[in-house]
């Protein structure tokens, strides 16, 4: 078994990194090459701006390159929960932005050429108990009626061509995707140096001042300055960035994939090729790779540290989950199993902003996948001056309590979370 992400392994890189010290003066400097990062740089490049990205490892070796591959619109929490929370116009303004967020995607996926298996799969929100079927055919009312018509209410016996699997239903989402992560990312980063964007890997932001206006960013291999800052570092943000780290929970998600399935096997477990995602709160997420392994995720334990250790752990479990739901696939080998960490906020929404003399996206709480690269060009685009597309603007962001970048707490809201899975 290797212990990498499937995507890294599978998907050629990105060979465009400049060499040499980092050093000049820059319109814009973005800190990480994930898709926030690589997505605005692109952008920003193209409208014919100096633009730099600072990024600590290697293009994509943060959430971009270790995730579930689903691309999945529709939110988070129930449409009827977000209502509550946002009100109406924000919460149809954030569904719509998902929606975006692939179609940008598959825009700029043609756009430059990028061959990453992209394909508008439709997604399950699969029901693990009786009353969670319940509860999603009343939050598909709201949504099919209100926001999202390419979207089906399936009953236990329309999910048998679909997943061979015993779940009381799911709603079917028909606009949700998935691609190659490993070769999105590095087709991005490819565009954006095409266009023009200087990247810098191995180039860990450790330093940052402002001064009249201009910011400093310093890293181990020199220093550039810059007019504008964009922070698109996720899960992964440094104390330099001490706001953010108050305000972002980094959580590890963990991932397993089998040997590539047979066709009698993909038969008898995932016939209907969507992405799939459990309602349980620890629940899991699953999907078949382009080479058909099933690749299948969860929580699996409520960690913040995603190395070789960490991440076999989180493997048993996650080996344990993928028989329960799937016992025909039993004595299947597992190839790959990695983990990364997801960037929570508190209430689950994601933030993009202008704070202290930076800019900012981030706290996707799962579903980045697509919004990182929609929010990084929106954020691109309030930076060039352009009109307002954000609507996360003026959401409220407080810090989270007692929270100073470390989540101590974590375990005990994985037990708050078994709990409720016990008894919901
Ligand atoms: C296991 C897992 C499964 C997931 N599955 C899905 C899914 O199926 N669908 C979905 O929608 N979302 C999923 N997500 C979330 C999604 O991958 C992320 O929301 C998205 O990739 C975030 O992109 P980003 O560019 O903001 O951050 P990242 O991709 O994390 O990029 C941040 C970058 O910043 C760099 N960095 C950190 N510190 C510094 C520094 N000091 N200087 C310079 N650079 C720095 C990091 O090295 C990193 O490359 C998953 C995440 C994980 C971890």
């Amino acid at each position: 078994m290797k212990f990498k992400s499937y995507w890294h392994d599978t998907a050629p890189g990105f060979g465009g990194a400049v060499q040499g010290p980092v050093e000049g003066h820059y319109d814009v400097a973005v800190v990480g090459g994930g898709f926030t990062g690589l997505a605005a740089a692109r952008h920003l490049a193209k409208a014919g701006v100096r633009v730099v990205v600072l990024e600590a490892e290697r293009i994509g070796s943060g959430a971009s390159g270790r995730n579930g591959g689903h691309l999945n619109n529709g939110l988070a929490h129930s449409f009827i929960a977000a209502k509550a929370e946002l009100g109406k116009e924000r919460s149809i303004a954030l569904y719509r932005m998902l929606d975006h967020s692939i179609d940008t995607i598959e825009a700029i996926i043609a756009e430059e050429g990028i061959d990453c298996n992209f394909r508008r799969a439709g997604k399950l929100k699969l029901a693990s108990k009786p009353q969670h079927f319940e509860a999603i055919a009343r939050n598909f009312e709201a949504v099919h009626a209100e926001v999202d018509p390419d979207t089906a209410l399936l009953t236990a016996a329309d999910l048998e061509g679909e997943v061979g699997s015993p779940f009381y239903g799911a709603m079917l989402s028909k606009k949700s995707a998935m691609m190659h992560m490993g070769r999105y990312v590095a087709g991005l980063a490819t565009a954006a140096a095409r266009h023009g964007a200087v990247i810098f890997e191995n180039a860990a932001v450790t330093g940052h001042r402002q001064a009249s206006g201009k910011h400093n960013l310093t890293t181990a291999r020199g220093a550039i300055s810059a007019d504008h800052v964009l922070v698109a570092t996720g899960a992964y943000t440094p104390s330099v960035f001490g706001y953010f780290r108050r305000r972002i929970v980094s959580v590890g998600s963990f991932i397993i994939a089998t040997r590539p399935l047979t066709d009698a096997e993909i038969a008898v477990t995932m016939p209907g090729n969507r992405t799939c995602v459990t309602s349980m709160n620890i629940g899991n997420y699953f999907r078949l790779a382009p080479d058909n392994r099933l690749i299948f995720g969860g929580r699996a334990r409520f960690s913040a540290t995603s190395d070789q250790r960490s991440d076999a752990k989180s493997g048993d479990i996650l080996r344990a989950n993928l028989l329960q739901i799937f016992p025909q696939l039993s004595g299947v080998e597992i190839d790959y199993c990695w983990g990364g960490l997801v960037d929570m906020t508190k209430d689950r929404y994601p933030r993009a902003g202008y704070v202290d003399g930076v800019w900012y996206a981030m706290g996707y709480s799962g579903h980045g996948a697509q919004l990182s690269t929609h929010l990084g060009m929106i954020m691109a685009d309030a930076i060039l001056g352009k009109a307002d597309r954000n609507p996360l603007k003026g959401l409220d962001w407080p810090a989270v309590p007692g929270h100073f970048g470390k989540p101590w707490f974590l375990p005990l809201v994985g037990l708050y979370y078994k709990t409720l899975d016990r008894f919901q």
